[in-house]
């Protein structure tokens, strides 16, 4: 091990990894089941055991240069064989929480993960800002919780309400700032990943599909786990088709999604399938969490608690939303928009940044950035046979 590896040890790192969910770490004592145990690692990137002992010995500088903790996919099979309870495999969800934080430039994820206090305190208070805008005076352009009563009583004119093109600059903003935070912390990923190694830009530009395939389907999760892999990969990819046509349809087709009145358009049909898998996997995920019976799902971080359930109550309102305004229902239909934005504004502006959710981009990332530095190894040791070879003839 260089110099370098030993830069900066954290005496503290095992205390402050508790924070993160961490609990056991201290227990390990480098027996080394759990990566003959893992599916996952390979003898290029073995996990998790030695990420368990770059924690032991607070090499923080290492851990950011390592993908380990992105490439398990959390199945919980090490955390079972584990001879000391030491769930290695809770341990790597905590690094990663951890990472997470530390990618994160404006501090907010530290403090969130830190506190529920904060992670609560913050998604509230994003929350009021949102149901401050709807009551708003009518100038503004909001319509039915004003002075002016703008949106009728009557009949559903939800476009009166919350006018189509002005939610639509908002969800265009929105997305903006949450690609600019997103980006920038995954940039800092990035810069930790390749510290200290020369990759030409051929080797990820000829790599890129890769990243785009594992982002979209993250179908290495299919194999890891001896009895739930394809069950938790399956779920885990309706999770996310829903979750990317609702975005897609919020971002890009609000116009046309966003129906004043009780009329039904196509979009509705993409919502419907997106609003079924939002609502089946996230009630799935949440009862497992209470079962505690998958290795996955035997502890549980308030973060984790907070991604099915913010998931979930978005979709139920938003089917709340659609349903009122078919129904030509229009108290109930503002009323519940309003607490649909409430929600989701917090969710994607928050969470997606700053907490769990940043794992869509960070995970595919990884595995990116190993597979490119596994092909530029390869071919550099099939260089040097190659010239090994053409040695040994002259
Ligand atoms: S986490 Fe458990 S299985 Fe893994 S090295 Fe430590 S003691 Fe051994
Ligand atoms: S939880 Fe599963 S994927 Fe993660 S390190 Fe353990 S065995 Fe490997």
């Amino acid at each position: 091990m260089s110099d370098r590896n030993l830069v900066n040890p954290d005496v503290n790192f095992i205390q402050e990894l508790k924070k993160y969910g961490g609990q056991s770490l201290k227990k390990c004592f480098q027996c080394a089941t759990c990566t003959s145990t893992c599916p996952l690692s390979t003898e290029e990137n073995g996990f998790p055991r030695k990420q368990m002992l770059l924690a032991e010995w607070g090499l923080k500088d290492r851990l950011l240069e390592d993908p380990g903790p992105w490439l398990c996919f959390y199945c919980g099979d090490c955390s079972e064989r584990c001879p000391r309870n030491a769930d290695p495999g809770e341990t790597m969800m905590a690094m990663r929480r951890y990472l997470t934080s530390e990618y994160d430039w404006t501090g907010l994820s530290k403090l969130m993960y830190g506190s529920v206090f904060w992670e609560v305190g913050i998604l509230a208070a994003v929350a009021v800002i949102v149901v401050l805008l709807f009551m708003l005076p009518h100038d503004f352009g909001f319509g039915l919780l004003n002075r002016s009563g703008a949106a009728p009583l009557s009949t559903v004119m939800l476009n009166r309400f919350a006018p189509v093109d002005i939610v639509d600059w908002g969800d265009r903003i929105m997305a903006a700032i949450l690609g600019v935070l997103l980006l920038s912390n995954a940039a800092r990923m990035f810069s930790g990943l390749t510290r200290g190694e020369k990759v030409p830009l051929t080797s990820y530009i000829a790599q890129f599909p890769h990243f785009v395939f594992q982002g979209i389907t993250q179908i290495r999760w299919k194999d890891c786990g001896s009895r739930t892999g394809i069950t938790n990969w399956l779920r885990h990819l309706f999770l996310v088709s829903g979750y990317a046509i609702m975005f897609t349809l919020v971002v890009v087709f609000l116009p046309w999604f966003q129906v004043s009145n009780s009329t039904i358009h196509w979009t509705s049909f993409l919502g419907y399938y997106a609003t079924i898998v939002l609502l089946g996997s996230t009630i799935w995920i949440i009862v497992d969490r209470m079962k505690k019976q998958k290795g996955m799902h035997r502890f549980s971080h308030f973060s984790d608690w907070l991604f099915p359930i913010l998931i979930f109550l978005a979709a139920l309102t938003g089917i709340l939303v659609h349903i009122f305004r078919v129904a030509d229902m229009p108290m109930p239909t503002y009323i519940t928009y309003t607490i649909h934005m409430a929600i989701v504004v917090p969710m994607l502006v928050v969470e997606v940044p700053f907490g769990k959710w940043g794992h869509l981009l960070y995970r595919p990332l990884a595995i990116y950035v190993s597979a490119v530095k596994s092909r530029v190894r390869e071919s550099a040791s099939q260089e040097a046979r190659v010239a090994d070879r053409a040695l040994q003839q002259i």
